[in-house]
């Protein structure tokens, strides 16, 4: 994904982590998160947003399913799903 923007902010937020598809950009709010397997995951879950906004996958899908997608396939390697 060589047109992603990840900003990691030092700032708290009501978000651990945001995407925005008009400008391709993520935002990471550091103080949000535990441990650093919680930022990967934060990470990655915003990758997903982006990896799906950039391949149309979102245009089948509202906010809420999207978000379902993002966890399963967070959590499908466990075999948590
Ligand atoms: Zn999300």
């Amino acid at each position: 994904m060589p047109d992603l923007k990840m900003e990691l902010k030092c700032s708290q937020s009501d978000n651990r982590g945001i995407y925005y598809a008009e400008t391709k950009r993520a935002m990471i709010y550091l103080a949000m998160h535990e441990s650093l397997d919680d930022l990967y995951k934060t990470i990655d879950h915003e990758t997903y947003h982006h990896c799906f906004n950039e391949n149309g996958e979102t245009d089948g899908m509202d906010e809420h399913m999207e978000e379902r997608v993002i966890y399963c396939l967070q959590w499908a390697r466990f075999d948590l799903i």
